[in-house]
């Protein structure tokens, strides 16, 4: 399989079959086939890219509009009390096409929000070091056209 594709693309080009619960011009989204809870669906641009970094910006409203549209969907259809949204970028990714986990969720269904332990910053002035970096970061980051 050539690198820009993938088993999402083949889905996204109905060569693959899925559960396929939305499409428009720029997206597409389907249930997870193993899913944390039913209708946990993955959004995902119809063009290959890999991580939410790579998404061009044109795509950044279509993708958000998509994910609010499912998130009320899927929240109504199998009715759950919220939901659970996240993107695995490179780490803990296994499909290398950026999909948009969206997922039920119901107070006491056994995932604990954040499920990964946590840590405190050493003392205040790590804590402004990491400030400090990101800001400058964001800096340069916004005067960048990716
Ligand atoms: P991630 O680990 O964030 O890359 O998530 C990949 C997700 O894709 C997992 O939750 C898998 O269950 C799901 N998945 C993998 N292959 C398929 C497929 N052919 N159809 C539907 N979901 C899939
Ligand atoms: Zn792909």
């Amino acid at each position: 399989m050539e690198p820009d594709r993938c088993i999402f693309c083949e889905i996204i080009a109905h060569e693959l079959p899925a559960y396929i619960v939305y499409e428009d011009e720029n997206v597409l989204a389907f249930l997870d086939s193993h899913p944390l809870f039913p209708g946990h669906v993955l959004l995902c641009p119809r063009v290959h890219y890999e991580t939410l970094l790579d998404l061009p910006r044109h795509l950044n409203a279509p993708m958000l509009d998509a994910t609010q549209l499912l998130a009320r969907s899927v929240e109504a259809a199998v009715d759950a009390e919220g939901t659970f949204i996240a993107v695995n970028n490179h780490v803990s990714q296994t499909v290398p096409h950026l999909h948009i986990h969206i997922v039920p969720r119901r107070r006491r269904d056994g995932l604990k929000g954040f499920f990964w332990p946590r840590q405190n910053y050493k003392d205040d002035q790590a804590r402004e070091a990491v400030r400090n970096a990101i800001e400058r970061e964001v800096q340069k980051w916004k005067r960048e056209d990716w």
